[in-house]
């Protein structure tokens, strides 16, 4: 942060007190509205026993998401000072570039919205009926768009990534062999190959630097372009200084470049690292393609150098950027995420195994298994959250996953229930208060009733499904 040096003496070795204390003081202040739980279960019921459908007034503890959810610091609101809303050529664009640049160097840098109208300029470039693009887990809204074109999304994490309670580094590695055999057998149908950095449907698992040069070593070989949906690069980066052999001693800048120069491209939601509120961007070192993007982006998101933001937009993000790679941060929010997955596990409350960056991830199928994957126990251990607590959370298992294209129903690979942290925004205090409501749900688990939907839109159903309880 601006004015503040790291300080790297203090390594994760030498801390001995127990406190993850926030490296940050409180400048400004939300109140939360407590709430009783006859009161919630009043407001789910309405909500359809959706969680997304409730009205955040009625949340104590909204770990729905990270995504621009995050606080931003005060050089972010002073950089929101300096936005130059000029329609064409605004100087907070070139703030914004040169912000993107100094972390991912590619040529071209083109704001949007979010991070899925980044997706969807780049798919409907690149995709297409007959397609297919790989990813080591693809994001829903990414998978949405790849589908949307009529291509296919291909998920190809390591083995290791579909058990939820084996322990590894690495855990959103791809599978190097199954993408070779990948480009032999279909290397036509193959646009592009993309790598979630950190997994986040795979639990917010990263990706080493190693896997990273032998997939973009592969995809080169076979003439195709590696972009990265790179939504949380720094936790990412710092997890490969923490757990990659000979990176303990490097600058995450400098690892984030290195991740960046293995990479074609980059996909981009400026809601979670980047610390805004708002913002996307899609970088690109290919010429032509850029140009077609930038075509496609004049469409729906405005002229190139704002793409459906405010220039106050762009210069909070540039600032976020230089704050997001900040040692003392990624220490504090890297430790702040496991505090609560160790204390959920010491509760007997079975995690995704290691914690993950940005969230914990409740292995629901393990936690409720009187309910048949169909029967949807993360929904079930989401309304539990919330009726016990005000805790809002979010399934990501078969409700967000188990409806294919062709309208057919199949179970996700995983029930997971996933606790985001949303950046600088709750305290450790907040934190022991979530762990005192797991405790509280764990009294009761073996009674939670499963859900059934009762009515669906065709593609991601997960925001606007209307459930009931079954019994
Ligand atoms: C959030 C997210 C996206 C989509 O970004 P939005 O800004 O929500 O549109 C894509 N990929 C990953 C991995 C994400 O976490």
């Amino acid at each position: 942060m601006a004015g503040v040096t790291d300080n790297d003496a203090v390594r994760p070795d030498e801390a001995h007190f127990r406190t993850v204390m926030e490296p940050f003081r409180i400048h400004s202040v939300e109140p939360l509205r407590m709430t009783t739980a006859d009161y919630r279960r009043a407001k789910v019921r309405e909500a359809a026993y959706n969680l997304f459908q409730l009205h955040a007034d009625d949340v104590l503890i909204d770990l729905l998401t990270d995504s621009g959810t995050g606080a931003m610091s005060r050089d972010q609101w002073a950089a929101i000072q300096h936005g130059d809303e000029s329609y064409a050529g605004s100087p907070s664009y070139f703030v914004f570039r040169d912000a993107v640049r100094e972390l991912f160097p590619f040529e071209h840098v083109i704001p949007t919205h979010q991070g899925r109208a980044a997706e969807r300029i780049l798919f409907q470039a690149l995709g297409g009926p007959g397609k297919v693009v790989p990813s080591n887990t693809h994001f829903d809204t990414t998978r949405a768009n790849v589908e949307y074109t009529g291509a296919e999304a291909l998920d190809l994490v390591i083995e290791e990534g579909h058990d939820p309670a084996l322990v590894h580094p690495f855990k959103g590695n791809m599978d190097v062999a199954k993408l070779e055999t990948l480009l032999v057998q279909r290397g036509s149908d193959v646009p592009c190959v993309m790598m979630t950095v950190t997994n986040n449907s795979g639990g917010g698992q990263p990706v080493s630097l190693e896997n990273l040069r032998a997939v973009a070593e592969v995809a080169h070989r076979h003439g195709k372009p590696l972009f990265l949906d790179a939504c949380r690069f720094a936790e990412n980066a710092w997890f490969i200084r923490e757990r990659e052999p000979g990176q303990g001693e490097r600058e995450v800048a400098d690892i984030v470049r290195d991740m960046a120069a293995l990479a074609d491209g980059m996909t981009m939601s400026a809601k979670k690292d980047p610390m805004g509120n708002i913002g996307g961007w899609l970088a690109l070192a290919d010429d032509d393609l850029a140009a077609q993007c930038r075509n496609l982006l004049i469409l729906t998101e405005g002229f190139p150098t704002y793409g459906g933001l405010a220039g106050r937009d762009l210069e909070a993000l540039a600032q976020g950027l230089r704050e997001v790679v900040s040692h003392d941060y990624l220490r504090y929010r890297i430790r702040s995420t496991a505090y609560v997955a160790d204390a959920l596990e010491r509760l007997g409350m079975p995690c995704l195994k290691p914690a993950g960056g940005h969230a914990v991830y409740v292995d629901a199928r393990a936690l409720l298994p009187h309910l048949a994957p169909l029967e949807f126990p993360g929904q079930a251990l989401a309304v539990a959250l919330y009726e016990l607590g005000g805790i809002r959370s979010c399934e990501i298992g078969s409700v967000m996953f188990g409806r294919h294209p062709d309208g057919s129903q199949a179970p996700a690979a995983m029930e997971l229930v996933r606790l985001a942290i949303p950046r600088r925004t709750y305290t450790q205090s907040h934190m022991d208060y979530v762990i005192e409501v797991a405790e509280r749900v764990m009294s009761v688990k073996d009674d939670l009733p499963g859900y059934r939907i009762v009515h669906e839109p065709p593609q991601l159903r997960h925001f606007t499904a209307r459930f009931e309880p079954i019994g």
